[in-house]
């Protein structure tokens, strides 16, 4: 079936006449004695509904984990101390401060490379136990070679791992090209309403699940039931979203390349993320998230609204272009997202 169809009908629970149509929210800590559950940071009925979506979506098996970061640091935690990890220097600056964090306490080494550089890649995934993929990257948009990547990955006897936010499902794969787990920022487009803080790991190989849900229920990075309502939720309408906002960002990004105040932009062909280099540096660039009136000047991505970032503000973030704005294009209409835009460049 095509995603669209499988993001509605699966994750319904029972089926008998009488069922509730949605699974119910399951508000508890423990379960009665004698069942196969005992403790809800082991596991929660309320998170199946979006687990199966998600892992029916991607290919595999769906952990839901309490943040995109909690997604990553599972993965990151299956690692045996001092492990190499090979990650993008462009990569997600969330993730860049996690990596940094472990290596400053020994607990891994961290070598962050230009991925774009075929040779320095392959020379780095020598030792590397672990190798980091983020496709496209955030902010600058970067597409990798994923397939490419695992291939490379897998004869270095390294695990892979994707970051697969920006893409979502319904554009990349990385299961099928064979990476050994999928993480999601379940807070950005696959929730989609800047509602919740959720995340997810997903994985074929029975051993990587196992170790999955193992870190979760040992570090605690549990979801809430209700975030994990919401995210399901979210999920029912992703296709539909995508495809809107897609649309939109194609024909910002024509205008935008036109525009005299844009010098850059930078667009992967697909998804809701445009972003682009404004004339005169940080100050023009904080000056359009002021005058922006429709779309909302604010921090993440992937809702129903268009948000608008300078992402140089940040630490970490200094080596991106100081007029680097980042648009997370929503599901308002193009004509007054373009009126907005144009008046706040003008
Ligand atoms: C936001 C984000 C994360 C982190 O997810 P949280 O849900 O904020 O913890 C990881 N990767 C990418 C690409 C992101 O945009």
């Amino acid at each position: 079936m095509d995603p669209s169809t499988l993001a509605v009908t699966l994750g319904r629970g029972a089926e008998n006449p009488g069922d509730p149509v949605n699974a119910p929210v399951t508000f508890t800590s423990t379960y009665r004695a004698g069942g196969d559950v005992t403790y809800a940071r082991d596991d929660n009925p309320s998170w199946h509904p979006f687990e199966e979506i998600l892992g029916g979506l991607e290919g595999g098996t769906a952990v839901a984990f309490a943040s995109g970061l909690a997604a990553a640091s599972a993965v990151i935690e299956t690692l045996p101390a001092g492990a190499v990890v090979v990650a993008p220097a462009d990569a997600y600056n969330g993730t860049r401060r996690l990596l940094a964090d472990l290596e400053s306490r020994k607990r891994l080494r961290v070598n962050l490379i230009d991925m774009r550089g075929w040779e320095e890649t392959e020379e780095a995934c020598e030792d590397a136990d672990l190798l980091w993929v983020e496709s496209p990257s955030n902010p600058l948009l970067s597409i990798f070679d994923v397939d490419g990547l695992v291939q490379l990955g897998h004869q270095c006897g390294a695990l892979v791992a994707v970051d697969n936010t920006f893409a979502t499902p319904l554009r990349q794969r990385p299961l099928d090209f064979g990476a050994d787990v999928v993480v999601h920022s379940a807070t950005k487009l696959l929730a989609g309403h800047s509602d919740v803080v959720m995340g997810a790991a997903v994985a074929v190989q029975d051993d990587m699940i196992d170790a999955l849900r193992t870190r979760r229920s040992l570090h605690g990075g549990v979801p809430g039931p209700m975030e994990a309502f919401l995210a399901a939720r979210g999920l029912r309408t992703l296709a539909v979203r995508l495809e809107r906002a897609e649309t939109t960002a194609v024909e910002l990004e024509v205008r935008l390349a036109d525009h005299s105040a844009v010098e850059v932009v930078r667009y992967p062909g697909f998804g809701s993320m445009v972003s682009f280099d404004v004339e005169g540096g940080a100050k023009a660039a904080d000056r359009v998230c002021e005058q922006v009136q429709v779309i909302v000047p604010a921090t993440s991505l992937g809702g129903v609204e268009t948000t608008i970032e300078r992402r140089s503000k940040w630490a970490l973030e200094t080596h991106l272009p100081p007029g680097l704005l980042r648009l997370s294009v929503g599901l308002e209409h193009v004509e007054d997202l373009w009126d907005d835009l144009a008046r706040a460049l003008g």
